[in-house]
């Protein structure tokens, strides 16, 4: 029989225990957000023509541990492979939602197997069936920008406390919101340094990079997803449409919160 708890409670011993938040892999933050807006500042002069490679190097001198990649294991592969070259061991967080193509955990798989990377995935909170449960199924058609909010922005928020910078795959030509993304930027919503190596690349530029250095890419690029989210709110785009406009298709939503 349980020991008996407060407020008439079960104790521990004779109910179901709640599934733990999880930690940030990160090593926690030793600047202050003064110091770490006055790199963005330096960087911005010292990195103003630099090449993807230099502000890797830049990027590793600089944070060293408390760096983090984050790659979606769609158009992004590329990242973490020019990034790992220069900060062997990098740690590489995959925002797993639980909703993605085949393709996409393929493409994570094989990445772990061919860089020179520590890959994990963030997971959030509730499994998909948790939150089935709590909130219904198919929340996404319901309430994109909640289930949004549970399986992406609070699990991303959560790991990224544990570090000083992030680098992104973000592209100037992703959509319009992008246009003007610095090499350099600060993150008012992390409060954080984010760093954007391929922020001037083409969608071309990618693929060469790929193919040249053999870099495992998701197979559903060259298959009419030039942008690949979650496969619930993912459809295939025509040629010459907006890469971005496959993703929440139908509805007023074009982020899902990370970069805003
Ligand atoms: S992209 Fe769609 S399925 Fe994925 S978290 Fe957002 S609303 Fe949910």
């Amino acid at each position: 029989m349980g020991t008996p708890s407060r407020g008439g409670q079960p104790s521990m011993s004779t109910q179901t225990q709640a599934t733990p938040t999880p930690v940030s892999h990160g090593p926690g933050r030793k600047r202050s957000v003064a110091e770490l807006k006055a790199l963005v500042e330096q960087a911005n002069i010292a990195l103003a023509d630099a090449t993807a490679e230099q502000i890797a190097t830049w990027a590793d001198e600089t944070f060293g541990k408390s760096l983090v990649v984050a790659c979606s294991m769609a158009g992004d592969t590329v990242l973490p492979h020019l990034v790992s070259q220069h900060a062997p061991g990098v740690d590489v967080l995959f925002l797993n939602t639980g909703y993605h193509f085949a393709e996409t955990i393929g493409t994570r798989d094989a990445l772990i197997d061919s860089i020179n990377a520590n890959i994990f995935d963030v997971t959030p909170v509730q499994t998909v069936a948790e939150q089935d449960a709590e909130y219904g199924e198919k929340l996404y058609e319901r309430n994109p920008t909640l289930c949004c909010q549970l399986r992406k922005v609070e699990p991303i928020n959560r790991e990224l406390a544990g570090y000083e910078a992030w680098v992104t795959g973000i592209r100037r030509e992703d959509n319009a919101n992008r246009a003007h993304a610095g090499v350099v930027e600060w993150d008012e919503t992390h409060q954080m340094v984010k760093v954007n190596p391929l922020a001037a690349w083409s969608f071309d530029d990618v693929l060469e990079y790929a193919s040249i250095h053999q870099v495992p890419i998701n197979l559903l690029l060259t298959a009419g997803y030039p942008s690949i989210g979650c496969e619930p709110c993912t459809q295939p785009v025509a040629e010459g449409e907006d890469p971005r406009s496959g993703r929440w298709a139908g509805i007023a939503k074009t982020e899902c919160g990370l970069h805003l």
